[in-house]
């Protein structure tokens, strides 16, 4: 339902949790992060309120310059800890954030499952994020182009970040269907469902179109279309004012 990343030199954690308050008014059974500080991917979920997750969190190692997530409204699977978001890999250390629907999950799982994946939640959006990582295996190409080519098999909607603890400067995000707004500001990126997350940082942003993947890697943004096409994105000023 909720969606935050960020890429730069602040702390990501706190700032992901904040921008989680700010979508709270979206409605959402369980929350969720992932973070990655050069030791592997750390994913923590609750189901219940930002602030149980935030009890969760209490007293632990929580330093990251990269970071991502969640507030999840359940289709798939009840409202717990283990279908909260992200949803992560096996083998590659990929993590997935993701508001909508995948409708052709089943029938995705189910070929996965007979190549011997195994799943540990009920998520549509766990299917996704196994296929990724199947086809970057399979085909040997960028986690970017495992996005791409996935995204090509899915019906459904989505806006969806996906991070990997191989390039900790890098963020994947894609949409069709569900919003997704990307922050710009000085060597720093910020991904949200909407605007109010980032306008505390910069007004600088980037409303993704349907059928759209946005690379950041190395403090640069790159947009592509589904069909592999570059597009130049098209950076507005926004003039939203916070309540307090
Ligand atoms: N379909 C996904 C799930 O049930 C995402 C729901 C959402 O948009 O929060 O986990």
């Amino acid at each position: 339902c909720g969606i935050v990343a960020y890429v730069g030199p602040r702390e990501a954690c706190p700032l992901v949790l904040k921008g989680l308050k700010r979508l709270e008014y979206r409605g959402y059974d369980s929350a969720g992060v992932a973070l990655l500080n050069g030791e592997g991917l750390k994913v923590y979920k609750k189901k219940g309120k930002v602030a149980d997750l935030e009890q969760e969190l209490a007293g632990k190692d929580l330093h990251a310059t990269i970071g991502m997530g969640h507030t999840r409204w359940a289709t798939h699977g009840e409202p717990n800890d283990v279908n909260a978001h992200p949803h992560y890999s096996f083998h590659r250390g990929l993590a997935i954030i993701h508001n909508g629907i995948i409708e052709n999950y089943a029938a995705i799982k189910k070929s996965l499952i007979k190549k011997g994946r195994e799943f540990r939640s009920e998520t549509d959006s766990e299917v996704l994020i196994q296929f990724i990582e199947d086809i970057q295996e399979n085909a040997a190409c960028s986690l970017e182009e495992a996005v791409r080519l996935a995204l090509q098999e899915v019906v459904g909607a989505y806006a969806i970040v996906v991070m990997s603890e191989n390039d900790p400067t890098q963020l994947i995000a894609a949409r069709k269907g569900s919003p997704l707004v990307i922050g710009v500001g000085e060597n720093e990126f910020f991904f949200a469902s909407d605007a109010t997350p980032i306008i505390e940082y910069t007004k600088e942003v980037v409303y993704l179109n349907d059928y759209e993947i946005a690379i950041v890697r190395n403090g640069a943004l790159t947009i592509l279309t589904l069909d592999n096409t570059q597009t130049v994105p098209y950076v507005q000023t926004v003039e939203l004012e916070l309540a307090a």
